[in-house]
């Protein structure tokens, strides 16, 4: 115990202050948050319009940072947008605040994952890893497939393989599943992910269906969602969490599905918004609108196809266009990746790389119900860690 209280609390002495984990307030805008930290509203202000947006994307609940000194003075505050790119307040040499969006510096393992189901398998997962994510994602998988609430036996097995990224020794963003299988009553049942993203059966068959369309007719896309992109002529770094479509003013926007309105009204970075609550927990987002269809109100129903809005400029945006955004919870993805896809099965060159990936999963899946690789829980500790807002490194203290 004494040991363990000098090794946490050592490198705090050494720096004399401390870290203080937070999470992002739903609904927090970054100009609140700047006053109720008392830090120079200025930072919001010197950023580019672009930068200005990407503060509106910061999801609710993310897991933030704030360094501060013995005196309690804010030395660095972290804010994570997505899992590659991250807002960065710190204290200058010269005792001033400066701000830098950079990239997330983390580290990534793939793991297997080999557990005897004793309970539910979301529970079982979630007491062997500390990862909520890793359960939802696996539950997900197998939906419409298995019944993990009947017909398992206790002991048949679950094995998961899939990428974790960790950023600052803990785990963070959506693990990436490349397939997983459980035993039901002696029978196997797996899913692996293809190069495409999505999930498919062992015979290549679709097991998420995705019924969202494409929001304008005639869509010319002039700018690709982006997670991270380092802007050659800028020097820095960029994101872009969602797909414009170039229009004329007054085009009809279309809701991509079925769904409730969860938001209607403005922003300063996205002008005039609508957000649309679809049923399996991914919401849709339509910005820089003219106006709004006349009898969209929060709450109201939609069909996938209706009139919700026209295209127009409003917002921080440099000419007329539909900025069109996907989130899963609160975190952006790519709306493209769950458009609907066109064709249905593998064929030709990509029924043989479908193959191979199957072929490689089945055998981690053998190897695993072999050796039974039980992952140890997370190590969860404090983070005393400051990132070097030039290098992005970061740097424990
Ligand atoms: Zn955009």
């Amino acid at each position: 115990m004494g040991r363990l209280f000098i090794l946490l609390v050592l490198p705090l002495l050494l720096f004399g202050g401390s870290v203080k984990p937070f999470k992002w307030n739903n609904g927090e805008s970054f100009l609140t948050f700047l006053e109720r930290k008392k830090l120079p509203l200025s930072l919001y202000y010197n950023l580019d319009k672009d930068d200005q947006t990407l503060t509106e994307d910061i999801p609710y609940s993310a897991n933030c940072q704030m360094v501060v000194n013995e005196k309690n003075i804010i030395r660095q505050i972290l804010i994570p947008v997505n899992d590659e790119l991250q807002l960065q307040i710190y204290l200058t040499k010269k005792n001033r605040y400066a701000m830098k969006v950079t990239p997330i510096v983390s580290e990534e393992y793939t793991e297997t994952l080999y557990l005897p189901i004793k309970s539910l398998p979301y529970d079982d997962i979630l007491k062997a890893t500390g990862s909520k994510n890793l359960a939802s994602v696996f539950v997900k998988m197998f939906k419409g497939k298995v019944d993990f609430r009947k017909g398992f036996r206790e002991g048949d097995p679950i094995i998961i393989v899939y990428t974790q990224k960790y950023r600052l020794g803990k785990p963070f963003s959506m693990p990436e599943v490349h397939g997983a299988m459980v035993g039901i009553n002696g029978k196997k049942v797996t899913v692996y992910r293809h190069k495409d993203g999505r999930f498919y059966d062992e015979k290549g068959a679709q097991y998420e269906k995705f019924l969202f369309k494409i929001p304008i007719k005639n869509p010319r896309i002039t700018s690709g969602f982006t997670k991270s992109r380092f802007h050659p002529i800028l020097h820095r770094y960029r994101a872009h969490l969602g797909v414009d479509f170039g229009a004329r003013p007054g085009t009809p926007i279309l809701a991509t599905g079925d769904g409730r309105i969860s938001f209607v009204g403005s922003s300063r970075g996205y002008g005039k918004t609508i957000k649309i609550r679809h049923s399996n927990g991914l919401t849709s987002l339509y910005a820089h609108q003219k106006s709004f269809r006349s009898g969209i109100h929060n709450g109201s129903k939609v069909k996938q196809g209706e009139v919700i809005g026209y295209v127009g400029n409003s917002g921080l945006s440099s000419g007329p266009h539909l900025h069109f955004g996907m989130y899963s919870g609160s975190t952006a993805i790519n709306p493209l990746s769950v458009m609907k896809k066109t064709t249905e099965g593998f064929s030709g060159k990509e029924r043989k790389i479908f193959i191979a990936i199957r072929d490689k999963m089945n055998k981690i899946f053998k190897k695993a119900l072999a050796a039974k690789p039980v992952r140890k829980p997370y190590f969860d500790f404090h983070e005393t860690y400051y990132v070097d807002p030039d290098t992005f490194k970061p740097k424990p203290f």
